[in-house]
């Protein structure tokens, strides 16, 4: 069955929709996404052109080249990341992140994946939280010192 998702930028001035049987997804380690995304991976969802729609400020879209190829669109007002068409082809790359109310995202593939993946420290001892904790707590546990 098919999924209808929204999907949007931070401002909320870019608007799309992604109606699918499943969000397949890829995470990119290589530097270029670390730096566009200022994390350690990016994870792009790749959806059929069909599957995809602008419903709003497409005209806001900014994109970025490099000679590789490589491309990156982004909110002209927020500078999130915002979906493009995927190297030309009859696809296009979504942010995961993007895509409204934390739906089910399909990994099916990662790219330059460094040995130990620090996003899953294995060793540390990671603390989630569901709501925003004092920040205290957050200075405890990332063992800095409260002013
Ligand atoms: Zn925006
Ligand atoms: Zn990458």
């Amino acid at each position: 069955m098919k999924l209808d998702h929204a999907g949007s930028c931070s401002c909320g001035a870019v608007n799309f929709r992604v109606v699918a049987d499943s969000l397949a997804s890829y995470r990119c380690y290589c530097s270029i996404c670390q730096k566009a995304t200022g994390s350690e991976f990016s994870t792009t969802v790749l959806a059929d052109e069909a599957d995809f729609k602008w419903t709003a400020g497409q005209e806001s879209v900014r994109e970025y080249r490099k000679d590789s190829g490589y491309m990156l669109a982004f909110c002209g007002v927020c500078s999130s990341p915002v979906p493009n068409q995927f190297r030309g082809m009859p696809f296009y790359s979504v942010p995961a992140g993007a895509i409204e109310g934390a739906p089910q995202i399909d990994l099916r593939v990662t790219l330059f994946k460094p040995e130990a993946d620090v996003s899953e420290a294995g060793n540390v001892e990671v603390t989630n939280f569901d709501e925003v904790p004092s920040l205290n707590v957050m200075f405890d546990l990332l063992g800095v010192t409260a002013p």
